[in-house]
């Protein structure tokens, strides 16, 4: 699957771009093809979860969000109930027997979730988009928004998933009193080997008149961050991917490392981070357990040591 994604990076039109090159990417399709077929892959190891949410008897009032795994959040605040990017299938893969393999079960079992509001889609790559898991969500659930970003709406609304909206960066929308707001991260999108960066992808501003949160979805490092905060002002949390970024010369302009995250957190001046993107599957070739390692070795030499949560799939973690 991901050899066909790259091989789309040169025969297809580009409709959608990044606002910068930082990286001045000059990789070719010959290291992509030497790293996939390197054959040595990290060893399959399972992170800690935690059955908090699964077991609770009575969900808390206040605000408060469980990570599902990878970048899928449930996210309470105030009066919504929002899923980001949910994953609840066992493979990130548009195939049912092949593809990136789930390393833990989801830390909410989908039955166990409380009726959703809106759902965010942050870009179209399989580990982000699960066509599964919206149809499963749509059917219990016939008033969930889904809020996804351009050219994405046909995709859903083919698969019969209905209450689409689509959205440009900047674009903002008012649910129940909360200001949701897509904006700009340095990324890219495909499906198949003919669709590369036809459908836009992006992160997602939640705003009501106690809190901002924001769930960056899927990037690497950009000057897109001091933009975010400029526009829209410091998050109370946001959702920052800290895995899935070695071999770096490949990874760069996709994924940030733990001290690109934490300089993203940094450019945002969030008031508390919370790690995503890591030990749910294997895309990539760090270790599984190393990303909050590496990130809270650096966070000591920085004296940030508060800056980030790396809370465990299942945990309910306070937005208050
Ligand atoms: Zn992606």
């Amino acid at each position: 699957m991901i050899l066909f994604l790259f091989i789309n990076n040169t025969i297809s039109e580009e409709l959608f771009k990044n606002n910068h090159n930082v990286h001045n990417d000059d990789t070719t399709f010959k290291d992509f093809l030497a790293w996939r077929f390197k054959g040595d892959r990290p060893d399959r190891v399972s992170i800690e979860i935690s059955d908090e949410f699964n077991n609770a008897k009575r969900l808390p009032e206040n605000s408060y969000a469980v990570w599902i795994g990878h970048a899928s959040f449930l996210i309470h605040n105030k009066n919504i109930n929002i899923l980001t990017d949910p994953i609840f299938s066992k493979r990130a893969s548009p195939f049912s027997f092949m593809g990136p393999k789930r390393l833990i079960p989801p830390g909410i079992n989908i039955d166990k979730l409380p009726p959703i509001d809106v759902v965010t889609i942050s870009h179209a790559h399989y580990d982000h988009l699960d066509l599964p898991s919206l149809k499963k969500l749509y059917k219990k659930n016939k008033d969930t928004l889904f809020l996804v970003p351009m050219n994405l709406g046909k995709l859903l609304k083919s698969s019969g998933v209905k209450n689409v909206v689509e959205m440009n960066w900047w674009d903002t929308i008012t649910i129940k009193e909360s200001l949701i707001t897509f904006v700009p991260v340095h990324h890219w999108s495909s499906r198949t080997p003919f669709d590369k960066n036809e459908t836009l992808w992006g992160g997602w501003w939640f705003e009501t008149n106690s809190s901002k949160l924001l769930h960056l979805g899927d990037t690497g490092y950009t000057y897109d961050f001091v933009t975010i905060h400029k526009e829209l002002g410091s998050p109370d949390f946001a959702f920052i991917p800290i895995g899935a970024y070695e071999p770096r010369s490949l990874m760069k302009d996709s994924h940030l490392n733990p001290e690109e995250s934490i300089q993203a957190a940094i450019d945002l001046k969030t008031n508390k981070a919370i790690g995503m993107h890591w030990g749910t599957f294997m895309l990539t070739d760090e270790p599984v357990l190393d990303p909050p390692i590496r990130l809270n070795k650096e966070l000591e030499r920085l004296n940030l040591e508060n800056l980030f949560l790396i809370p465990k799939p299942g945990e309910i973690i306070s937005l208050e």
